[in-house]
């Protein structure tokens, strides 16, 4: 009995501590939830200081844009289209670009090309985006480009060239932006600006040499 009793209270004892022992598992497990509660916590907390930080950083930058701040220098408005085209740097460019245009053009062949004309807030510097050339064409269709809007930052405004009738006789086309050329810039709302020959109506035959004109359309400096 007494190795029963001791077997007993040995069992009793052995019960007693197990469950002492479950007890220390469950508080274990417990403090270990706990834990990794408050680890969780803390990631998530870590994580949204960290996001919460960057859009103040955001803030702070676009305040310093908005205000001229000194972060990142005063922030210059678009310029006009005339601003643009008062720019020597920017005239040399778009002269270059209409040479291009007549170089291209021959018996079979005339293609436009396109610009956007990319505009420094910071500097007052222009720049140019890539240049983007029309479908080759020849007497029967009419020159068209395809641009893919680009340059979203700092685009000032589009530039393009129309084409020589000069290997085209028995056309004639006037020398105006199309429609499709208001639309464009009018959905990127940016100014536009076209070379075009100096003339109303431009006839096949007539040189593609003869005196060109700038002409602007659409928003008169960058809307957004
Ligand atoms: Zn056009």
């Amino acid at each position: 009995m007494i190795s029963l009793n001791g077997n007993y209270f040995s069992l009793k004892h052995t019960t007693t501590n197990q469950c002492w022992h479950i007890s220390y598992v469950i508080f274990a497990m417990i403090v270990v939830s706990i834990i990794s509660i408050a680890s969780i916590s803390c990631s998530a907390d870590e994580d949204y200081g960290y996001v919460s930080y960057a859009e103040q950083e955001l803030s702070t930058r676009a305040d310093g844009m908005m205000k001229g701040g000194r972060e990142i220098g005063p922030i210059l408005p678009f310029p006009t289209v005339d601003e643009i085209l008062a720019n020597q740097a920017v005239r040399d460019t778009l002269l270059m670009i209409w040479e291009e245009t007549k170089s291209l053009a021959g018996p079979t062949q005339r293609r436009e090309l396109g610009v956007f004309i990319r505009y420094d807030r910071t500097s007052g510097h222009y720049f140019f985006g890539r240049i983007n050339y029309g479908d080759t064409v020849g007497c029967s269709r009419r020159a068209r480009i395809v641009v893919t809007p680009d340059y979203w930052e700092d685009r000032c405004a589009f530039f393009h060239t129309h084409t020589t009738l000069q290997y085209c006789s028995g056309v004639e086309r006037t020398t105006i932006p199309t429609e499709e050329d208001t639309s464009l810039v009018n959905t990127l709302g940016i100014p536009g600006i076209v070379y075009d020959y100096n003339i109303d109506v431009l006839k096949g035959g007539m040189s593609k040499d003869m005196a060109w004109k700038a002409m602007k359309y659409g928003p008169d400096r960058r809307t957004n």
